[in-house]
């Protein structure tokens, strides 16, 4: 297990899912975590269930002031910020003929604003003890599309180069930043998808199974510890197969 004791760690969206089965597991190995969730109650009592050292707090990453805030509180509160986690993301369909402005603009405020703005505010903590490790989460859509998720696919693209970007810049700080790219991964994200859709995602992957948040989760560990020292700037495939 990876050693991460003394490390702050920050995981946006930490309540659900990915972010919140990322949470335990930097928690297990020994890191104090912040996750985010919108509402201030749900965050808290997610934290409670993952044990005294891991804290919630309200934060909608859409809001690009509070993201500001939000970390400035954490880097005073804890003295550090190592680890950020960025994984708060929305999914909503939409036909190319049925989008909408605000359609456009949740997707792309949440998930590519949201993840910058964090990036941002949690280089400025990580600058500081010239140390830090930012893993942004992309998706197989954002390399190979798919209809219907224009927008969404769009935005996940858009995070593997905001990753590429930030590894290229903040390396000289000490700061590692990397992506992973999962496939399907049975979450309340993907709640919506049809039982003839997921059926059909299952025969198209090599493994033929969805992922697990936990199986997305121990990537991410090993990508935000020592373990992941010398890797930066890397798009990590979780998708049991199914881009092959
Ligand atoms: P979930 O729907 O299970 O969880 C989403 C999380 O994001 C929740 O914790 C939610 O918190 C948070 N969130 C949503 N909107 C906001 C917002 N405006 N501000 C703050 N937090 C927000 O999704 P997953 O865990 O599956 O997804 C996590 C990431 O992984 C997303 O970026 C997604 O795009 C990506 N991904 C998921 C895949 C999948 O198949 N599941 C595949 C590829 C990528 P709350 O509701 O408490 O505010």
């Amino acid at each position: 297990m990876s050693d991460l004791a003394g490390k702050v760690a920050v995981v946006t969206g930490g309540t659900r899912g990915i972010g919140f089965a990322t949470a335990g597991l930097l928690a297990q190995a020994g890191a104090t975590v912040v996750i985010t969730g919108r509402d201030r109650e749900t965050a808290e009592k997610r934290a409670a269930e993952l044990g005294e050292h891991v804290h919630g707090v309200a934060l909608d990453v859409a809001d690009s002031a509070a993201i500001k805030d939000v970390f400035k509180a954490v880097a005073k509160e804890h003295g550090r910020i190592d680890v950020l986690v960025a994984s708060a993301g929305v999914l909503e369909g939409g036909l190319i003929g049925m989008l909408t402005d605000d359609h456009v603009s949740k997707t792309l405020t949440t998930n590519v604003a949201g993840s910058i703005n964090s990036v941002q505010a949690a280089a400025r903590a990580m600058m500081r003890k010239r140390t830090g490790s930012i893993v942004l989460i992309g998706s197989i859509v954002g390399e190979r599309g798919n209809a219907g998720q224009m927008v969404y696919a769009a935005s996940k693209a858009a995070l593997v180069a905001a990753a590429k970007s930030a590894a290229k810049e903040l390396g000289r700080h000490g700061i590692r930043v990397n992506a992973v790219a999962p496939g399907v991964i049975a979450t309340d994200l993907i709640s919506e998808q049809s039982d003839e859709v997921l059926e059909r995602i299952k025969g198209d992957t090599a493994l033929g199974r969805l992922g697990t948040a936990e199986e997305v989760a121990k990537v991410i560990r090993f990508l935000v510890s020592d373990d992941a020292s010398f890797v930066t700037g890397q798009v990590l495939g979780i998708d049991g197969g199914l881009v092959l």
